[in-house]
């Protein structure tokens, strides 16, 4: 819609009732900046999100929330409900990475805003970008997809200190239902795992292969050991791919390995990922698992293909519709103000954000764009010291030369 100027009149994202995303020409996307280095990426990977947007006839109205630091001494609050209220009104959004505020009643501002919006799915794809130094002999060979529950096992944050009343009484408990003896000075974790939590996140990962024409999907458990809970979860997981995804997929038990052409749907140990996905890891491509398996193995593969200053992720829930698109290092602030980190991994989520908008066209070009700038050896500090004959740029000069490959 165009207003009396003549300019595409700025609107929401919202959801239709088919649950697909409605995305408007202009869409108002909130966004943190992030504490420490924010300051210098955020600015970055925008103007590239910018032009990148605008080749393809896009625009954003970018909407400026605030969490962290600059949240506190502006408003007194870590997180101001008018943060939560945006990203909920605007269905998706955008951040910087956040300080952990000490004794400021969060475990983590990430951690709460992720549960505020119930967004149970945490999206990491990884890949490796042409140039970039990597430990691994082909990294070539790593393009995977990890889908990470955000809201279960021993992450949903049920604990008892060691010796504490609450310990006790678990112990007593224990003792009673299951005639086992725990140490009095344990402390105590609680790891629930529903088939609930456990199937609309396969279900996200068994739609995002069909959509995305992924060939395999592998559950990721350490269900021989505990069968109840990550057994459950394997479990479950095959239920659903008969139940819901029977035309699409097939489990590896159902067909001995041999799809015929649907997406093959198969499982493996946890400990026995993370090492196939270093020996063999061509062999995966789309991984569903559970929040401290996702944990491990997301940072893992990150460092394969670049580390830290590079791996975008995305927190989602399909079903509302809710997505926050986020840096996944952290603050760094002893770079803080300096222009000189790499803003790779906000800008990558950027990317995913877009691709989540359906602006694939604008995506591609970034990631070519990025692609071609690392190839001509254009990086800042961190790729700089561990590649030869590179030149190192600044953050800004480095966004400044992926636009000029757009
Ligand atoms: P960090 O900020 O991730 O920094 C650790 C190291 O990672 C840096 O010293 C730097 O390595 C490298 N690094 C980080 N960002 C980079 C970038 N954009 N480009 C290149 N290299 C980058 O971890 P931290 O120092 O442990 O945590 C600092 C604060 O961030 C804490 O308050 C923590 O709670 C918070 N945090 C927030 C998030 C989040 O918001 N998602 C995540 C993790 C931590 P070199 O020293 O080798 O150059």
């Amino acid at each position: 819609m165009r207003d009396v100027t003549g300019t595409t009149a700025a609107a929401r994202i919202t959801i239709g009732s088919d649950g697909v995303l409605q995305v408007p020409d202009v869409p108002i996307i909130p966004y943190v900046e992030g504490d420490g280095t924010g300051v210098d990426i955020w600015p970055a990977a925008r103007a590239v999100l910018d032009a990148a947007a605008a080749r393809f006839g896009r625009r954003v109205e970018w909407l400026e929330v605030l969490a962290g630091e600059k949240a506190f001494n502006e408003t007194g609050e870590w997180l101001p409900t008018e943060t939560i209220d945006a990203f909920r009104d605007h269905l998706i959004g955008i951040k910087g990475p956040l300080t952990t505020p000490v004794g400021g009643g969060f475990r983590s501002l990430n951690v709460a805003i992720r549960q505020l919006l119930d967004l149970y799915v945490c999206l990491r794809p990884v890949r490796w970008f042409r140039g970039v130094p990597s430990p691994v002999r082909n990294p070539e060979a790593v393009n995977m997809v990890i889908f990470r529950e955000n809201t279960e096992d021993i992450y949903a944050g049920i604990e008892a200190e060691a010796g504490s009343p609450e310990a006790d009484r678990i112990r007593e408990m224990v003792r009673e239902v299951f005639g086992r003896e725990l140490r009095a000075d344990s402390g105590i974790g609680i790891k629930p795992v529903s088939r609930t939590g456990s199937q609309r996140l396969q279900r996200a990962a068994l739609n995002y292969a069909v959509a995305r024409k992924r060939s395999r999907v592998t559950f990721v458990h350490k269900g021989n050991i505990m069968k109840f809970t990550e057994g459950a979860f394997r479990n479950w997981g095959y239920e659903l791919v008969r139940e819901e995804f029977a035309d699409v997929a097939v489990g590896w038990d159902d067909c001995g390995g041999d799809a015929g052409g649907r997406i093959l749907v198969s499982d493996t140990i946890a400990d026995i990922a993370l090492q196939q996905v270093l020996t063999r890891p061509a062999e995966f491509d789309v991984i569903a698992t559970m929040n401290l398996n996702g944990d491990y193995l997301s940072d893992a593969l990150a460092a394969q293909v670049g580390g830290i200053g590079i791996a975008p992720g995305g927190n989602i829930n399909y079903v509302t519709g809710h997505g926050v698109f986020e840096a996944t290092h952290g603050t760094a602030p002893k770079y803080a103000g300096q222009d000189k980190v790499n803003p790779s991994s906000v800008l990558l989520s950027g990317v995913m954000m877009f691709e989540h908008l359906g602006w694939d066209a604008a995506a591609d070009a970034i990631t070519s764009a990025m692609e071609e700038t690392i190839a001509a050896g254009i990086v800042t500090y961190d790729f700089a010291r561990l590649m030869e004959g590179a030149t190192e740029v600044r953050c800004s000069e480095f966004a400044q030369a992926i636009i000029d490959r757009l």
